[in-house]
């Protein structure tokens, strides 16, 4: 671990604690050069997880591409940055918690889905019609008046 203020790359740990979240450690780190302090918030080697597309091609899971797609449907929308990092945490570790090594793109659009449908009306939408791949205008319609008579109730 690599100082940040002088680049020493000896440091020591001064405290450490396991966060609840995603496996990730946070450790208070002293260079032992500089002695300036600094945390590290350090994420356990994880799962190989792989996602198998609609035409059966297998692509190794990759959060920043889960993330892309969120931040495409959020986009312009009053969502902080930080609860789409939240979100993309929260589908992560649901992937991850189901233990198998295969995931099929389909699924974790239904559970993108579903999140951005609590969240964002038209973020769900946007996603919905990349994902769901509506092939018609109607189709489309459908989906939207579905969704407004729902979030009547
Ligand atoms: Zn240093």
């Amino acid at each position: 671990m690599r100082c940040p203020y002088c680049f020493h790359d000896e440091t020591s740990v001064i405290d450490s604690r396991d966060t609840d979240e995603m496996q990730i450690t946070r450790r208070r780190r002293e260079c032992l050069k500089c002695k300036k302090r600094f945390t590290t918030y350090e994420r356990a080697e994880m799962v190989e997880l792989f996602v198998i597309k609609k035409d059966g091609r297998r692509e190794k899971f990759d959060r920043g591409k889960l993330k892309g797609g969120i931040l495409k449907a959020c986009e312009k929308r009053p969502i902080p940055l930080e609860k789409i990092e939240k979100l993309t945490d929260e589908i992560e570790r649901t992937l991850l918690k189901r233990e198998k090594t295969e995931v099929k793109s389909t699924f974790i659009g239904e559970i993108v889905s579903k999140k951005l449908y609590r969240l964002d009306p038209v973020a769900y939408v946007r996603f919905a019609s990349v994902y769901r791949d509506f092939g018609d205008i109607n189709q489309f319609k459908k989906e939207i008046q579905e969704m407004l008579k729902r979030r009547k109730k």
